[in-house]
């Protein structure tokens, strides 16, 4: 036995154990080299506006690993590692960076398309957060206003008197903040009057429990305290025409989901929004 020899330390060989500290280590490895080889990439998933019969009006920028043996690693595979490793601030700067200079190449012939970017919580308590801010919108020319900063209930929350200092100072920049995943989190009415929140997004467990025909929901809820709050509304993972519809119908004004589109590379969205304004010519 291990444990007598040792001062009460078991000391016995676990392979189990050791497998996973070695799977974890490689994995750290892995994305360390990635991060370095700049293999991560932005794609926007559209945003559209329910009232004007469904066009894109902006984006949600969403990143993803080009992994050379993986493929295309979604963001839940990999942000709390890069979390745990401190990397998040220097990879949401680029993100941030990547997706407002994107936001201005649409603004040429889109004026006022509106760029979403998430924030994590190191992100947000990163003192330096309100300089890359300022700087990146300076270096690209991003009117502040087509910037939406994206935070979930649980990063606005853990420290609210510190969240509602930094959020105010972005706000002084001339950008908007959402509260993502809405609804989702603690205590989230109580804190909707101290926060300097413009949006909510209108988490998709919600959107997805709509009843397919009359019925009160959580969204319609959801909703209500959106108005009362003034703030507009966005929902989120709306998957087929009836919930659109519905929504549409409830005043949600903007929606998001794979009904409309999927995440797509920066060129879908540039097909996307050519194919719109020739329809619209068309129309006209
Ligand atoms: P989120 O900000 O709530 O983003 C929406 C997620 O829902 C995205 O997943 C999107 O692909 C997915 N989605 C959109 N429409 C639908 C739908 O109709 N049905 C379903 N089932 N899903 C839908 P994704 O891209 O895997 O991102 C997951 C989360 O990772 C994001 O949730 C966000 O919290 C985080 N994330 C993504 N990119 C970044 C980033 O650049 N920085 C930070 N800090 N977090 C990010
Ligand atoms: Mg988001
Ligand atoms: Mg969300
Ligand atoms: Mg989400």
């Amino acid at each position: 036995r291990a444990k007598r020899d040792g001062g009460g330390v078991a000391r016995r060989f676990d392979p189990v154990l050791f497998a996973k500290a070695e799977q974890r280590r490689l994995a750290e490895q892995d994305l360390m080299r990635g991060l370095e080889a700049g293999e991560f990439e932005v794609h926007y998933q559209p945003i559209v506006d329910l009232d004007q019969g469904g066009i894109t009006v902006g984006v949600e920028a969403l990143v993803r690993w080009r992994h050379p043996e993986k493929g295309l690693v979604p963001p839940a595979l990999f942000l709390d590692l890069a979390e745990q490793l401190g990397q998040v601030p220097r990879l949401g700067g680029w993100v941030l960076e990547e997706a407002c200079r994107q936001a201005l190449t649409w603004q040429d012939r889109h004026p006022g398309f509106e760029m979403n970017v998430n924030l994590s919580a190191s992100q947000l308590t990163n003192p330096n957060l309100i300089d890359e801010v300022r700087e990146v919108l300076e270096r690209t020319g991003l009117p502040p206003r087509d910037l939406v900063l994206e935070l979930t209930e649980s990063v606005a929350l853990t420290d609210l008197v510190e969240s509602a200092r930094v959020l105010s100072q972005l706000k002084e920049l001339g950008v908007r903040i959402a509260l993502d995943d809405f609804g989702t989190g603690f205590s989230s009415l109580s804190h909707l009057s101290t926060l300097p929140v413009d949006v909510v997004k209108i988490d998709r467990s919600f959107v997805q429990a709509m009843p397919e025909t009359g019925g009160a929901s959580v969204a319609e809820a959801v909703l209500h305290i959106a108005r009362t709050f003034n703030l507009s509304p966005v929902a989120e993972g709306v998957e087929d025409a009836g919930q659109a519809e519905r929504l549409k119908d409830l005043g949600a004004g903007r929606a998001q989901g794979y009904h409309f589109a999927r995440p797509m590379p920066a060129i879908g969205v540039t097909e996307l929004l050519d194919k719109q304004s020739a329809e619209v010519k068309l129309e006209t």
